[in-house]
């Protein structure tokens, strides 16, 4: 299995947090390499091209956003970000930049490996679904076919309103990555007056009714209280 070995970048300037960190990726089987600063982390993602980065935001020399942002202009690898701050800010401006997702500290280990699988579980389906257009999207009981425009539970069509179709076509194009309110509301309303907080919220209430079984627990898509939401590949 040492071929399918999955190798995760640390940067992390706090040593002992990084030492922790490689610790725990080594006795659960990843491989790992480690960068102390923006610039390192940067020049290693180029070099060695990490299945995986674990970037903590609170760097010596650039700040973590401005590395999501240069390592975005030629790289889609999976970046989960780690926040020690308290406010949900730096994490929002994070996944705007292009995180996938994001660990507040303190986060224990389990937690960490959680998100770490999660992740590992897009990049199969990710490898699986290369084919440049993937017309019809699945993910467990729920298809959507993009090019007719409809939306299928356990093989029956569901109706759903213009907003509800666009918000799900965007949870789902973007499947596994932590979506700010901001963004959504930017992409669905394109900045419309009416898209405001209160009508994503509306809209996403009408369009788990239709697509969850158990709205109290979905299961396709996440509720990232005060940052966003994220459809979940089940
Ligand atoms: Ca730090």
């Amino acid at each position: 299995m040492v071929s399918n070995k999955m190798t995760v970048l640390v940067v992390e300037d706090d040593m002992a947090v990084c030492n922790l960190l490689s610790t725990a990726l080594s006795s659960h089987g990843y491989a790992y390499a480690t960068a102390m600063t923006g610039e390192e982390a940067v020049r290693s993602m180029a070099a060695s091209m990490p299945d995986i980065v674990l970037l903590d935001l609170g760097l010596p020399d650039l700040d973590g956003v401005d590395v999501i942002r240069k390592v975005r202009t030629w790289s889609q690898v999976p970046i989960i970000v780690i926040s020690a701050r308290v406010d949900d800010t730096d994490k929002i401006e994070a996944l705007d930049a292009g995180a996938d997702d994001y660990l507040s500290k303190p986060f224990s280990v389990g937690e960490l490996l959680a998100r770490i699988r999660t992740t590992e579980r897009h990049l199969r389906y990710m490898a699986r679904d290369r084919e440049p257009e993937v017309s019809v999207f699945h993910n467990g009981d729920l298809s959507i076919d993009f090019v007719a425009g409809t939306v299928q539970l356990e093989g029956k069509e569901l109706h759903l309103t213009p907003i509800e179709y666009k918000l799900l076509c965007l949870l789902a194009q973007n499947v596994g990555r932590v979506l700010t309110h901001q963004f959504i509301l930017r992409e669905v309303w394109s900045g419309a007056a009416e898209g405001d907080l209160a009508s994503l919220r509306v809209f996403m209430a009408t369009l788990r009714k239709k697509i969850e079984k158990n709205s109290s627990h979905p299961r396709y898509i996440q509720t990232h209280v005060g940052v966003g939401y994220r459809m979940i590949r089940v």
